[in-house]
């Protein structure tokens, strides 16, 4: 883990606030996929610090990014007024919610902004044509908080062995292949058949987090070794 000042290239909107900010790396800087950041942003003349995964995957080179859901914290409205050519307190690399085909086969189960490290992941497993099974089972209340739904259909015809399951919980509306409803052992058992044979990983809001890791253990008797979790704390 290292301290860098780097310069700030692009900022992408997702939608109405989910942002990409997009930092200029040298080539020889590296991190594992699922990593994360602190970006310490300056407020009232103090310096906050806040944790962000890393979006981008190691093996897109030049820069790094993360993708954060704007609130109306100080913290997101300093970031929301940075300009492109501004230069910002970044340590990184941190973090062991990370998969590199370390397992054959592995799946995530993620709600909201939490998708953000598997983007990193699912790039990483798309450009080095990893030979693992992976399966993302991601849930949003609407789909247009869906996140990388475009990255990731480029993922899958690159690499298909990643294989990537939508599911609305909070809408009438649909799309083309999308489940309904919040994920639960059910939809586990019926999307993931061999489900026992996988690694699982979580990460995101807490209590998603949480609720997805006593469902794994308690109704789909998932081994506590076998899931990997990350907390976004202070989300
Ligand atoms: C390892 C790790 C990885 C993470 N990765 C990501 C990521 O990829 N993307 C991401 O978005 N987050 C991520 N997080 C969470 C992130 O660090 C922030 O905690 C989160 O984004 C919320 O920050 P915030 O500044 O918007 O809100 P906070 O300051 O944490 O405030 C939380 C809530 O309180 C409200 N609030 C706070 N202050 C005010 C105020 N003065 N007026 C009105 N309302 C207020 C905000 O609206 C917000 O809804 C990660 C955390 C960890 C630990």
């Amino acid at each position: 883990m290292q301290n860098y000042q780097l310069e700030l290239i692009e900022i992408a909107t997702h939608c109405c606030d989910v942002k990409t900010f997009r930092f200029a790396l040298e080539d020889e800087v590296t991190y594992l996929p699922g990593q994360y950041l602190v970006l310490t942003l300056s407020i009232g003349g103090r310096p906050v610090s806040k944790a962000f995964s890393l979006s981008s995957s190691p093996t897109e080179k030049g820069f790094i990014q993360f993708t954060k859901k704007l609130s109306q914290s100080p913290f997101s409205k300093e970031l929301n007024e940075l300009e492109i050519g501004q230069k910002c307190n970044v340590r990184f690399p941190m973090g062991n919610f990370t998969f590199y085909g370390q397992y054959p086969k592995a799946a995530f189960l993620i709600g909201g902004i939490g998708v953000t490290p598997v983007r990193s992941i699912f790039k990483y497993a798309a450009d080095r044509k990893l030979e693992s099974s992976l399966v993302l089972l991601y849930s949003s209340r609407t789909p247009e908080y869906l996140l990388f739904r475009n990255d990731f259909a480029a993922m899958h015809k690159e690499n298909s062995r990643l294989e990537i399951i939508y599911t609305l919980t909070d809408c009438d509306e649909s799309i083309e292949g999308c489940r309904q409803g919040y994920i639960d052992a059910d939809m586990v058992r019926q999307e993931i058949g061999d489900y026992a044979e996988r690694m699982f990983y979580s990460c995101g809001p807490p209590a998603m987090v949480d609720a997805m890791a006593k469902m794994l253990m308690n109704k789909l008797s998932v081994p506590e070794d076998k899931i990997v979790t990350e907390d976004f704390i202070g989300y």
